[in-house]
């Protein structure tokens, strides 16, 4: 806390509750199954492993700050043109640049109830007042958007697939969206679980990108890509937000073992298909396995579930059941879900551990 005579910050620094990320450690367990993270079901690509070894030696020099290769990279793998790429260090990292470049003091962000919590810290960093939109079945409602929007909206943050809730909108409704929105709002749509969506109706981003000049798509490389310890996400955008995000963001803000590392992960044959497919596979699975245990849970699009459990209560004695398994899964108190807990889809063997621990805590308590 800051003495009322030494330095202070902006006073809507102090509303920002810290983020808490997933926990990996449980005191007397020496193999935790850590699910709270949505941290991809396989590790790190071996070919990416190797890349960040070989670059062992080279640590002493800068990297490239344009990330050139890397650019390339993911142009190539997804037809984009690398101009109109901006990498950051996570796509968290972007998210920050976008709400202080385009946001501040007077002006408000948009995002929904449930939506992925880093918004609202980027938003009052940047001085912006944050506006929380009703969802409807926990899914983002686009009329509930545009009613929200007033003179002084100047972004609207939406995580498709959504961080932590799994729902998403097809591109019907985001075409809405956007096309209901005033010209001067920027649309991030968040698309870091894009590999995984299965609905067929689905669009990451790319065509709205290409449609006008106010719409971003963010992306990263710490979910399906398995590297978000070493944080590298990547945005494609239009020429005049590219050009913004180059003036504002850090020299360096991508480093070289990232850089190296991801090209490898990009080029790592079939990694995408077979982690999808496992994904695909056991998010039914593991679905099924808990409804059949008495767990209502949520649809959803990404590498995770939200199981409901109705109460707090419930959720709490689930999550200390867990615990006592050596699994951890994300508390959801502070997405004002406290009676949801949101669960990784880890590997079968994870999977069947979750199942077996949650239907044991539904029969005996
Ligand atoms: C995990 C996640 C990200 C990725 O953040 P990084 O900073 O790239 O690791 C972005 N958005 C959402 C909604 C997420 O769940």
């Amino acid at each position: 806390m800051s003495s009322p005579l030494g330095p202070r910050p902006r006073p809507e620094i102090l509303t920002i509750a810290p983020y808490i990320g997933g926990e990996s450690h449980l005191a007397g367990v020496n193999r935790v199954l850590k699910l709270s993270s949505n941290e991809g079901a396989f590790g790190a690509p071996p070919g990416a492993q190797a890349a960040y070894a070989r670059l062992a030696r080279e640590i002493f020099r800068y990297p490239d700050g344009a990330a050139e290769a890397l650019r390339r990279a993911i142009g190539a793998r997804f037809g984009l043109d690398p101009a109109r790429i901006v990498c950051g260090n996570g796509s968290d990292d972007l998210i920050y640049q976008l709400a202080l470049s385009y946001g501040g003091p007077g002006t408000e962000l948009i995002m929904t109830r449930h939506g992925f919590s880093m918004y609202a810290i980027a938003g009052a960093y940047a001085g912006s007042r944050v506006v929380k939109v009703a969802e409807h079945h926990l899914t983002a409602d686009v009329d509930a958007i545009l009613a929200a929007v007033s003179p002084a909206t100047r972004l609207v943050c939406l995580a498709n697939p959504n961080n932590p809730t799994g729902s998403l909108l097809g591109a019907a409704e985001i075409a809405r969206l956007r096309r209901g929105l005033p010209a001067d709002v920027l649309l991030v749509l968040d698309a870091a679980y894009a590999e995984y969506v299965t609905r067929a109706d689905y669009e990451p981003g790319v065509t709205f990108v290409d449609a006008g000049d106010n719409v971003v798509m963010t992306r990263t490389f710490s979910k399906i890509f398995g590297l978000g310890g070493l944080r590298l996400g990547w945005a494609y955008a239009p020429p005049g937000v590219i050009d913004v995000m180059n003036r504002v963001r850090n020299p360096f803000n991508t480093n070289a073992a990232a850089q190296e590392a991801a090209i490898a992960a990009l080029n790592e044959p079939g990694w995408v298909e077979k982690s999808r497919a496992h994904n695909s596979a056991w998010r039914d699975r593991l679905g099924a396995m808990l409804t059949e245990a008495g767990i209502k849970i949520w649809p959803s699009e990404g590498n995770f579930i939200l199981a409901d459990f109705t109460t707090r209560e419930r959720a709490d004695g689930a999550n200390a059941h867990l615990r006592a398994s050596g699994i951890l899964v994300r508390p959801m108190g502070g997405y004002d879900l406290p009676h949801c807990l949101r669960i990784t889809i880890g590997t079968a063997a994870e999977c069947e551990a979750v199942a077996a621990s949650l239907t044991d805590f539904m029969r005996h308590g």
